[in-house]
């Protein structure tokens, strides 16, 4: 974490991986932390990496610089926009007059740069100013810097009579993929942040592995694993904006798969495929909830209250109350309401006579309602202990043909298989072996990890 100093988001992810970690392994906290802390992320993304904001830290100095004649007092204040703030009371918060405020944000709503009744909360605000000429006068307004996104920087500049000019700045940027590889030892969270990598590719890639990997179990000490991404530079080479996951690789005790990031010409729908052209996308998820502890398995148990034995027709995760919950797979509600001793119940009917049920919910997701239509991975409610339970936890069910199955021994039916289309195939195999160049190229030794049929680099 100390790697990142910045990023307002990683107190939060201690927490969330002291409370949910059993195995030491902190992945799962951080795709909570994503999830939970939703408007956390959006008020700190991409703009509040440290990369980012270097991109842009000198062009207000150069703004004022072709308007500097002699030498000045200058000095640099900033600041994010908050909540139900207009850009006009951040100017004047910090330090610029009701009328230069004006004047300088004119030019660029004039210019549609900017639409003021569309200002986003987090967008940050750099003002140059210039100390009076005598002690005690007030600084004057030279420039305004404002940016929204880390590659585009508004400047307002004052001119010698006082009006200001607005110019737009675009960086000029080039992709330039970036790969991190290694080992995991306390988390691959970690090991992956400390390389460069962002929360957000660490999250995909734990995203692509969900469907084979449960990364609460199955991640060991010793498991290698690899993470190609995109990124933007600028014109000096900085990264300011990391982009897609192009390629994931894991080598671990539960699984060793490689995935790549492939965009069929002939459906366009985007996915990772391994090295035989299956899809990693699965009907149903492993596990519809991260960061939580498996506390009860499927098949008879002795009940806690009752004394008899009977069947566990679910499997249970224990979580904090308030996390979320995911659809396993696409289909509709049939039911989201108050079920007995389930408490607060959701169950979705997927295709091929699949249904999954959610119990002791503390209440539901947005817009889950019976007859909505829901995706794999919408929130359908978060954790809580309603009805008949003892504790925060997820009580998960899945039926098949209206019989209840062992959600963690089911082997579900896979996504596409790109084999079974030849010119579809042909063509995936030409984007892997661009992407394995690539890697070959950022010192990947292209070992193969997976043992599966492979091609020969740049073949
Ligand atoms: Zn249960």
């Amino acid at each position: 974490m100390s790697a990142k100093p910045s990023s307002k988001v990683s107190p939060i992810q201690i927490g969330v991986i002291s409370l949910t970690c059993v195995a030491g392994i902190g992945l799962i906290g951080a795709m909570v932390t994503q999830r939970l802390g939703i408007g956390e992320a959006e008020a700190t993304g991409q703009a509040e990496r440290p990369s980012g904001l270097a991109a842009f830290g000198d062009l207000a100095q150069l703004a004022t610089a072709d308007f500097a004649v002699e030498p000045r007092s200058l000095t640099q204040v900033s600041r994010r926009l908050g909540r139900g703030e207009t850009l006009s009371d951040l100017l004047i918060d910090l330090g610029a007059s009701p009328a230069e405020a004006h004047r300088a944000l004119q030019p660029i709503f004039e210019a549609d740069y900017i639409d003021p009744r569309r200002v986003r909360p987090g967008l940050s605000a750099t003002l140059t100013l210039e100390a009076g000429g005598e002690e005690d006068a007030p600084a004057r307004l030279v420039a305004v810097n404002l940016r929204s996104e880390a590659e585009t920087s508004l400047i307002s500049t004052a001119r010698e009579d006082g009006r200001f000019d607005a110019t737009r700045l675009q960086a000029r940027l080039t992709a330039a993929p970036l790969r991190v590889a290694g080992e995991v030892t306390t988390s691959l969270y970690e090991a992956a942040l400390q390389q460069g990598a962002g929360d957000q590719q660490v999250v995909d890639f734990a995203k692509i592995f969900a469907y084979d990997v449960d990364f609460q179990r199955e991640i060991h000490p010793g498991d290698k694993f690899e993470i190609v991404y995109e990124s933007m530079v600028d014109e000096r080479g900085r990264p300011v904006r990391l982009g897609n996951v192009i390629f994931a690789s894991l080598d671990g005790k539960a699984l060793a798969r490689d995935f790549y990031y492939h965009v069929p010409s002939d459906d366009e729908v985007s996915d990772y495929f391994d090295a035989n052209g299956d899809s990693a996308t699965k009907f149903l998820m492993k596990t519809p909830i991260n960061g939580a502890r498996l506390s009860s398995r499927f098949g008879n148990r002795r009940h806690p209250i009752s004394g008899y034995t009977r069947l566990h027709k679910g499997t249970d995760f224990a979580a904090p109350t308030g996390t979320p919950i995911y659809a396993a797979g696409h289909g509709t509600v049939e039911r989201a309401s108050r079920y007995g001793g389930y408490g607060n119940y959701v169950r979705i009917r997927h295709a091929n006579g699949y249904q999954t049920a959610y119990a002791h919910m503390s209440r539901y997701g947005p817009g889950i309602r019976s007859g909505r239509s829901v995706r794999q991975g919408d929130i359908v409610g978060y954790v809580g202990s309603t009805g008949a339970s003892t504790g925060p936890h997820l009580h998960y069910e899945v039926l098949v043909n209206g019989r209840h199955v062992d959600a963690m021994r089911l082997n579900f039916p896979t996504g596409r298989k790109l084999s079974e289309t030849p010119e579809m195939m042909e063509e995936f195999l030409a984007r892997k072996a661009d992407v394995d160049d690539m890697r070959a190229d950022l010192g990947a030794s292209l070992v193969l990890t997976s043992g599966e049929a492979d091609t020969p680099v740049g073949g």
